[in-house]
């Protein structure tokens, strides 16, 4: 069995939001067991919050930002994607503006932030989606699908016609060790030719090469290169464990994901969300070799 997790003590992070330029500070903080993850806006009248949750999803173009009637959370997605692979399940984090710090525009501030503050137990058992039958959502020629597996599992393919990019490709197990070393480094990427209209949309305002992976025509622009030869596919690893938190519950499932964005994690998790079907809450330690056994060959035949 194992218990849900927080955090001993409060920790903060600081930096601009990409989209909007703003300087935001943010503050992780202790949370009671079975609380979940919530934002909670510390600038605005009488502390308005909200729960990391796929009904909560408003808008997924170039990131994921989490609404309610009185305020948004901007570009949550790096900040709790480091939550996903701590397997922190009760957290505050409390801003004082409406988008997450971008840092240098990976998870890596972010971990190393919740590593600081200490990840305690709580005395509550946790509780696992687990996925008993295969669920997928495709749209054209971009899909995600999960699979039964005891664990979390992460198989995911970008192809960017690009140079520098390509075909990418990234199976990996999800824990603390894997994410720490080949995922919380990947840093956000960008074209230089969508700059412009992003600046006109009033996004990207605080984007630059200190947080951003920014690609012209044929190479990398950023002087220093890349973290990693694949660093884009891994990043889009971490951008996917970020949009499981919406799910509510840490996942044991096998996500397979093809040129999948945040608008397609939303649809997945909340097509998941809608099949009570196939899955069940299960705590560690249940026996659930049937179900793994009977779909170990299953991403062979489709
Ligand atoms: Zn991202």
């Amino acid at each position: 069995m194992f218990f849900q997790k927080t955090i001993r003590k409060s920790i903060q992070v600081e930096g601009v939001g990409i989209h909007s330029g703003k300087l935001t500070t943010l503050r992780f903080k202790p949370a009671p067991a079975n609380t979940g993850v919530y934002f909670i806006r510390a600038d605005l009248p009488n502390r308005p919050f909200l729960k990391v949750s796929a009904l909560n999803v408003q808008a997924v173009s170039y990131q994921t930002t989490l609404g309610g009637p009185f305020f948004q959370v901007a570009t949550i997605e790096h900040c709790v994607s480091a939550l996903s692979a701590l397997r922190l399940d009760n957290i505050y984090i409390e801003l004082d503006g409406p988008e997450i710090p971008i840092c240098d525009g990976s998870a890596l501030q972010f971990l190393e932030a919740l590593v600081l503050a200490e990840i305690i137990e709580l005395d509550e058992p946790r509780k696992y989606c687990y996925i008993t039958e295969p669920i997928s959502y495709n749209e054209g020629e971009k899909s995600a699908y999960i699979l039964p597996y005891h664990g979390l599992h992460l198989t995911v393919t970008i192809d960017f016609p690009h140079p520098q990019i390509g075909l990418q490709k990234l199976d990996l197990e999800i824990n603390e060790q894997t994410f720490s070393r080949d995922i919380a480094r990947a840093r956000t990427f960008g074209f230089l030719k969508d700059v412009e209209a992003l600046k006109a949309a009033g996004l990207a305002l605080g984007g630059s090469l200190d947080n951003c992976i920014v690609l012209d025509e044929n190479r990398i622009v950023n002087p220093e290169g890349l973290r990693f030869p694949d660093e884009f596919v891994r990043h889009k690893v971490l951008d996917a464990l970020g949009d499981l938190v919406t799910l509510e519950m840490p996942l044991m499932g096998h996500v397979v994901l093809h040129k999948a964005g945040h608008d397609i994690m939303n649809k997945l998790i909340k097509k998941i969300v809608a099949s009570p079907g196939s899955y069940r809450f299960v705590e560690l330690g249940a026996d659930i070799s049937a179900e793994t056994k009977k779909f170990a060959n299953w991403t062979l035949n489709t």
